[in-house]
């Protein structure tokens, strides 16, 4: 059975790291510099080339005009 993914604590963690790391202490669209985003439920299986694999990200969504980042979904941020 597939590990459940926890999306709102990989959210919390991001914005923490986020904090941490930026001068500006928010996490910015770089389409339209909205600091509001959603977490997907899930991941996305990306195909790497070059013999890599499989990656699994997390999709993050600007509320305001749709753009996605995506972070792996190991990512500890630590
Ligand atoms: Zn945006």
């Amino acid at each position: 059975m597939a590990e459940e993914f926890d999306s709102g604590a990989f959210l919390d963690r991001l914005l923490a790291a986020v904090r941490e790391t930026s001068d500006r202490g928010s996490f910015d669209c770089p389409v339209c510099t909205s600091s509001e985003w959603t977490i997907l439920d899930g991941t996305i299986t990306q195909q790497v080339s070059g013999g890599v694999g499989e990656v699994k990200v997390v999709p993050v969504v600007c509320n305001n005009c749709g753009y996605i980042a995506q972070f792996a979904a190991g990512q500890d941020f630590s």
